[in-house]
């Protein structure tokens, strides 16, 4: 695996893996990108894509650093589709403690799904209150850069 070292960070556990001090089971890599299955995996076939950049989560990296991970993201949903036919599969990427975010390396985990896999990431829909729901898409809209 090759990275741009300047790039990367001492100790964190991706980065190691970046640069091949730490050994992965490697999915896909270009230069911008590597994807690697999870070694705790939630599911068959979960997989990961990080960076070839070091940076905590989708705050603090750069837009085409994160348009770089889920274009990627894109492409092994595509191949772990192909391969593993699930009746879906979920993208999720976790961002600070309140996510349940273990590593601080941006990251996009590919979760292949079947209908009875008993994950629960899933949520029923109940209709929330539209005021409510309204003056939150104005207060957010507010702080668009
Ligand atoms: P998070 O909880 O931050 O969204 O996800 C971090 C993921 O990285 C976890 O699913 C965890 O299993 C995975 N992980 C942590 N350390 C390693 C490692 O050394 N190798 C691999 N392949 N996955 C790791
Ligand atoms: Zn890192």
């Amino acid at each position: 695996v090759m990275a741009d070292e300047a790039h990367l960070d001492e100790d964190c556990i991706f980065c190691k893996i970046l640069r091949g001090e730490v050994p992965c089971f490697k999915v896909f890599e270009d230069d911008d990108i590597l994807a690697f299955m999870d070694i705790n995996p939630i599911a068959e076939g979960h997989a990961l894509v990080i960076p070839k950049h070091h940076s905590k989560d989708i705050l603090e990296s750069p837009s085409q650093w994160v348009g770089k991970t889920f274009a990627g993201a894109k492409r092994i949903a595509e191949a772990v589709h192909e391969t593993l036919k699930p009746d879906g599969i979920n993208i999720v990427q976790a961002n600070g403690p309140g996510a349940k975010q273990s590593v601080l390396h941006l990251h996009v985990h590919i979760i292949p799904r079947t209908l009875d896999d008993g994950l629960t990431m899933n949520w029923e829909l109940v209709p929330g209150d539209m005021d409510d729901i309204g003056g939150l898409a104005e207060r957010i809209a507010a702080n668009m850069e």
